[in-house]
């Protein structure tokens, strides 16, 4: 039977472990490899979403290496996405993913498991759940909500960035370039 590795997390760092092993293993029926991703894209440019928020990258799909189709066809790496990895069960070595769209619980054994979840941001208590109009940045999907949200009518007039990283600049300058009035809150004495 074929050894399997579980990918959790389908962007930069789980996409490049799964196709390095596939690079050293190449043959498909000694090694499957299977990624979940609770989002809808792979290997994306995260780096690229102020640049769509902003207009200046017109279309998403050229913030996309490799899709899950590619992954599949080319090298023999099978993604699931919209599948949110929820638990991990150490002693039956399987992961229990939520498929959030058809709503079921899926349990998949591994024998090498990598981890590649990335960083989410930080979202007071407060925003996390009745109040609209709050967005983080890390996924494709957070940058299709907020484009979304500023395509709506009556067009949002006015943004709050909080955090002066390099992320919350680009941000920024991305609302201020979409026609808002932008303010920018950091807790250090300068971004
Ligand atoms: C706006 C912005 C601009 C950036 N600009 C630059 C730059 O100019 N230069 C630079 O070097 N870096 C930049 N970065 C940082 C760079 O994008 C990240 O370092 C890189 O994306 C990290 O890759 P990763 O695979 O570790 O994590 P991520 O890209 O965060 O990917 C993690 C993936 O895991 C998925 N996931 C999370 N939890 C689960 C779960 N439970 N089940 C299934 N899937 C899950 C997520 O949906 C996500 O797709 C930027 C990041 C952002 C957000």
């Amino acid at each position: 039977m074929a050894e399997r590795m579980i990918v959790i997390g389908g962007d930069a760092a789980g996409m490049s472990a799964a196709s390095q092993a596939r690079r050293r293993r190449r043959d498909r029926s000694d090694l499957e490899i299977v990624a979940f991703e609770r989002g809808n894209f792979t290997s994306y440019s995260a780096c690229g979403i102020p640049y769509w928020v902003s207009g200046l990258v017109e279309d998403r799909d050229e913030l996309i290496s490799r899709d899950p189709r590619t992954f599949r066809d080319e090298f023999g790496i099978e993604v699931r996405t919209r599948h949110e990895v929820t638990a991990i069960d150490l002693d039956r070595r399987e992961v229990i993913a939520r498929d959030l769209d058809g709503g079921g619980e899926v349990r998949a054994g591994f024998d090498t498991l990598v981890y590649a979840t990335g960083a989410s941001p930080v979202q007071p208590e407060w925003a996390r759940d009745d109040v609209s109009g709050v967005f983080g940045v890390q996924t494709l999907d957070d940058g299709a909500a907020l484009i979304g949200w500023l395509e709506r009518e009556p067009r949002p007039r006015h943004a709050v960035v909080v955090g002066g990283g390099y992320v919350g600049v680009e941000m920024a300058e991305a609302l201020v370039q979409r026609g808002l009035k932008v303010q920018l809150v950091e807790q250090a004495d300068q971004p």
